[in-house]
This record gives C-alpha cells, structure tokens and sequence, in this order.
C-alpha cells in the first residue's frame, strides 16, 4: 500500500468531500447569481461553506471570500492592498521566507517602486518578533507574513508581530499566508489581529482550485480579476460552486478534532526524529519549535531527487526538501543557512490523520535502504 507523506504539499480529498463535490456537481448546478430556485439553491449551498469557514476563523460570513487558491488570496491581498493604501505609503515588511506566491508578489511591488525589508532568522533558525516589530516605521503599508513556513514547518510570531504593529501603526494592513496552518492550528482572526487571511482547501482534504481571502470588515481592496459583480464585486467569475461547498466540508469535518490531530502529529514528528536520530549522515532542518506535521531533514550524500524516486519505486511519496516549484530552490533552506551541499539532500515528509507510526518505520527502512544502495550511485 502506498504511503502518502507529502500532505504540505496537498491533501487527499475526504470522502465526504468528493460527495459533497458530487452532488453539488449532479443536482446543485445552478449559477449562484440566477435568480431562480436553482441558482438559489446554488447559492445557499455557498452560503453554507461561507458560513464554515466563518465560524472557523471567528468573524462574520460577509468577511470570507472565495478565490481560486491561497495563490489569488495572496495576490489579491497583497496587490489590491497595495492599490488602496500604497499610494503614498511605499515599504512592506515581509519574511524571508515566504511561499512563492507572497514572496512573488512583492517582489513585482518591487519593481514598481515600492521598498521591501526582509526579515531574516537569527543565528538559531527562529525568527524573532522584534526584528519584525522594529521594521515598521511611518512609510510601512503592509506587513505579509507567514504562519508556519511550508518546507521545515517554522513558526513565525504572527500574533506577536500584529498585535504589536496595531498597537503602534493602526492604520498598517496585516496579511497573514495561513495556508500551512488553517485547520491544523486554531487560526483566529481576531485574536491574530490580522486584517487579511490567505487560505486554501487542497491543503485540508478539499479541492485543488478553490481557496479564500479573510478580509476583516472596514479593508478595502481593489480586484485584481475584473468582471462581475461576483464576491461583493472584489473577485468577478461564477464562483466554483462545487469546490467551494467541498472546502466548506472539509472545514466542518476538521475543525472539531484541530487539538486531537495536533497531539497525533506532535507524536509522529517526536517519533520519527528519534528513528532519525539513530541513523548515520542525517541532519535535521526543521525546528523543534516547529509545527508537528512537517520533518524536514537532509541525507547526506544522497541527492534529493534520486532519495525521492528510490522511495517512489517503493510507494513511499515524499518531497524534495528545498523544491517549491518542480525542481527549482526556493531559497528557503538558504535563509535558514542551511549549506547547499545539506539543501541538495533535503527531503521534507508531511504528515496526515491517516499517517501512523508503522508508515514512519517503513520509511526510516527506506532510507537506510537508499543510503546503503545509492551512495555508491553518486
Ligand atoms: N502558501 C503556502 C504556505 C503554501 O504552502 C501554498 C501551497 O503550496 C500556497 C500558499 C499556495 O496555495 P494554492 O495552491 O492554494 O495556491
């Protein structure tokens, strides 16, 4: 039986889901917009998942958003606040570590003009709410940054930092990628003092090409995608009905068992570093500190390519360490000061409610297996 341990980089969908999906795909086909009983049909199916995930965050349904993935979350976040209140206020502060489609983004404010501080681990790999904190002067916009970082699981001070931020600089826009923490974490709006929340539902048991935007009331933003009135006319396009009723799913299922998962994980990481532990030429990359459900470690000697295709060859699906997009180095490993010859032989396992002691054992073989047989192969 495969072993499926790349949950960071996306979920299988819950059973319930793929009903839900299914069903809205067969019998709630509507257009939301119609204005007839199967449009509005349609649309209280939305109303729904709104409502879910909603309540998960801890604001009312008018502040959630539907968009295509955390990747148009960011986007629209990041782009549409720029648009609104970058007009004279010209600097972000950002992490040095965030996904692409955060990091990409502000690296094309970038180039029109805007200035950037990013903010870099101390000597130990953590990052320290004050180096954030300290960032922010009378010309800052926006702060963007991550909740738990997506290649080693780091955890950045969100809270710390925004709370902090408001206190000082109100009129800041805080935007927070929570895309490795939503559902694994108790991610609160409120609490977080966050203005903006990218999520996605691949990342949870739902549908790749569905995600949402958090946008606390009183946010403006300018659309990025123009078009219909779709979305309180922030995002146009005939919403992805059946995604969007699965992510509510999802959320409904997940949302009651955040602590009991988050204990299961904590156990699986502690498990599986201390099966590590034992073994010859590895380095761990991950944190202690950091979320349970991602490891990330480096065998050395063994490329992470050839270690991920020998575990492939026995049903064992990991993910290369330091690859966000097919093959490429983000540059993540890099900010940690992990030495290249380590970020080549990173390997990163993910895990999920369906991963157990025993699959962490057959890998930890694997690998001993891989070190022995692929070593000589350089
Ligand atoms: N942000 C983080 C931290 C991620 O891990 C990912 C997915 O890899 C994304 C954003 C992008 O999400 P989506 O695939 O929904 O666009």
């Amino acid at each position: 039986m495969a072993i499926y341990l790349d949950n960071a980089a996306t979920t299988k969908p819950a059973e319930e889901v793929v009903t839900t999906i299914t069903e809205c795909l067969t019998e709630h086909y509507g257009n939301p917009s119609s204005l007839h009983k199967i449009g509005l049909d349609a649309e209280l199916i939305m109303t729904q998942a709104r409502k879910n995930l909603a309540q998960a965050i801890g604001d009312e349904p008018n502040t959630i958003l539907f968009t295509s993935g955390a990747t148009e979350s960011s986007n629209l976040a990041i782009r549409g606040a720029g648009e609104c209140y970058g007009k004279r206020k010209k600097h972000i502060v950002t992490s040095a570590v965030e996904h692409a489609s955060v990091k990409s983004t502000i690296d094309s404010l970038e180039e029109q003009g805007f200035t950037v501080t990013r903010i870099f681990p101390d000597q130990n790999g953590e990052f320290q709410a004050d180096d954030f904190i300290n960032a922010v002067n009378e010309n800052t916009f926006l702060v963007s940054m991550m909740m738990v970082e997506n290649e080693t699981g780091r955890i950045l001070p969100v809270k710390d930092v925004f709370r902090a931020v408001k206190r000082k600089y109100p009129d800041v826009i805080l935007h927070c990628d929570a895309v490795q923490a939503f559902m694994k974490f108790p991610v609160k709006a409120n609490e977080l003092k966050a203005d903006l929340i990218s999520m996605s539902a691949h990342k949870i048991h739902g549908a790749k090409g569905t995600g949402a935007l958090y946008i606390r009331k009183g946010i403006r933003l300018k659309p990025i995608i123009t078009g219909g009135k779709q979305e309180r006319a922030i995002r146009a396009g005939t919403e992805s009905v059946p995604l969007i009723a699965g992510f509510g799913k999802a959320v409904e299922i997940m949302q009651p068992t955040i602590q009991e998962r988050f204990t299961k994980m904590q156990e699986l990481k502690k498990e599986l570093l201390s099966m590590l532990a034992n073994m010859e030429d590895i380095t761990i990359n991950s944190s202690e500190k950091g979320t349970p459900y991602i490891v990330n470690f480096s065998v050395k000697g063994i490329r992470s390519e050839i270690m991920l295709h020998f575990l492939e060859s026995k049903e064992i699906y990991v993910s290369s360490g330091s690859a966000c997009s097919k093959g490429k180095q983000s540059g993540v490993l890099d900010a940690y000061k992990i030495p290249d010859t380590l970020a080549d032989c990173a390997i990163r396992v993910s895990f999920s409610e369906e991963t157990t002691i025993h699959d962490l054992r057959i890998l930890a073989e694997a690998i001993h297996e891989g070190q022995k047989s692929l070593i000589h192969k350089k």
